[in-house]
């Protein structure tokens, strides 16, 4: 396969370069070439197969030529070592639990599998590779888990001081080793405007082998199409099939996207967002506005200029129309979402994270005039990593799962930077 720059499309890597660069020279995103056909036999076997035979099934049918086989296989048996189960929470509607993960949230799919094509292509170099990482909180610890210990990597997190929860920081700044964790006086979009000027720097890019591992890296976001294929094998009608899915810097919603156009018939999708609603608001009024992020509950999904909308315009060849049919767009505010998590306990006992929530609001929404829809919101994290906002929201105790007491338990170690992209420098460069 390869791979070319949402800024020109006659710029083609192939997987090795699309990986280790993450963005494109050009300061594009890569994106697949051609997007393969999966076979009607594969999608009507889909309910007798394991989640890692389906993932094997879909990287062969993008990946097939890139990798040995018996390579991506290992990769894939590894990524996909935990399911991703299809919950009823009410009839018609599913909870996709993505957080069974060791960092409890969907990123470790993607972490993982990242983590397992770098580990392949470093063998190949005699280098150490440098994995630059901005994090509004689960990314850093999905990637600083999947990398802690690999071989001729090294992971530097940077994430906005007090504005992720206290369960998030302790999963990547407890860790030591090649893992190290700068705590940035400011917001997410400065840490990764941070990443973003690193990339461009070409002294540190002449001494380090700097790759990113934002879910602007084309294996992050291939791994996250595979649980849309897992959900859908778990569905009962398979009629008319709806997706909502909380958004931040969409890399989600767009892998959703690249699974529906390999064939899963996907109906349609919902973009739900809080109140950082740049996407909702594009499909309203056709006006793309970039904004500060807003801080709110759903913190991980406080994002002003989603970095993957590039990436949606051009799995919808530009075509307002095409993308504002495929995918309709709700916002909620912290006071919405907060009800939501209530409602949803009284009435069934389930729990929602916050984010999951937000998915879930969005989901209602588009079932009110959508009724005969069978309907799937991703669950994004497990509702302990938020047990602050859960416990009190809920006011009940949430149980913290064996993987996360081990993380709570340890020692945070991070250095604190300002904003400004010379410490940022410094740091690496010392
Ligand atoms: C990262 C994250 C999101 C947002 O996902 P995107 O792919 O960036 O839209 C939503 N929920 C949780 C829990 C997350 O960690």
């Amino acid at each position: 396969m390869k791979f070319y720059s949402t800024n020109n499309k006659n710029h083609k890597v192939d997987l090795r370069e699309a990986v280790i660069q993450g963005l494109a020279p050009d300061n594009g995103l890569y994106m697949p070439e051609v997007i393969p056909q999966l076979p009607a036999t594969f999608l009507n076997a889909l309910p007798e197969l394991s989640f890692q035979e389906i993932g094997f099934e879909v990287a062969r049918a993008m990946l097939g030529n890139d990798l040995p086989e018996t390579q991506l296989q290992k990769i894939i048996d590894h990524a996909l070592a935990f399911d991703a189960p299809l919950v009823e929470v009410e009839q018609n509607v599913f909870s996709l639990e993505l957080f069974h993960g060791p960092t409890l949230a969907f990123k470790d799919f993607g972490a993982r599998f990242l983590a397992g094509l770098l580990g392949h292509f470093a063998k190949e170099q005699n280098r150490e590779i440098t994995i630059l990482v901005a994090t509004s909180g689960d990314t850093g610890s999905a990637i600083a888990n999947a990398f802690l210990n690999v071989p001729g990597t090294r992971v530097v997190v940077l994430y906005p001081s007090g504005k992720i929860s206290v369960a998030q920081e302790m999963q990547f700044t407890t860790l030591g080793g090649n893992i190290t964790a700068l705590e940035v006086k400011g917001t997410f979009d400065d840490c990764q405007r941070l990443v973003k000027q690193a990339f461009l720097d070409a002294e540190l890019k002449q001494k380090f082998f700097l790759t990113s591992a934002n879910s602007i890296n084309i294996a992050r976001l291939i791994p996250q199409s595979f649980y849309y294929f897992r959900a859908y094998a778990q569905l009962k009608a398979k009629t008319d099939v709806v997706f909502a899915v909380p958004s931040g810097n969409f890399g989600n919603l767009t892998a959703g996207l690249l699974a529906q156009r390999m064939g899963l018939p996907i109906t349609q999708f919902v973009a739900a967002t809080n109140s950082n609603d740049v996407v909702p608001e594009y499909l309203k009024t056709k006006i793309f506005q970039a904004r500060p992020s807003v801080q709110t509950i759903s913190n991980a999904m406080d994002v002003g200029n989603p970095s993957n909308f590039v990436r949606m315009l051009d799995l919808c060849d530009h075509d307002f129309d095409l993308l504002s049919k495929s995918i309709k767009g709700y916002s909620f505010s912290d006071a919405e979402t907060r009800s939501a998590m209530q409602q949803v306990h009284q009435q069934s006992g389930y729990v929602t994270d916050p984010h999951g929530a937000v998915g879930y609001l969005g989901l209602k929404q588009f079932l009110k005039t959508n009724a005969t829809y069978e309907g799937v919101f991703l669950e994004t994290a497990h509702p302990a990593k938020f047990a602050e906002v859960v416990e009190a929201t809920l006011q009940t105790k949430v149980e913290l799962p064996e993987r996360l007491l081990k993380f709570m338990m340890g020692e945070k170690k991070s250095i604190v930077i300002t904003d400004g992209f010379d410490e940022f420098r410094e740091f690496l460069l010392s």
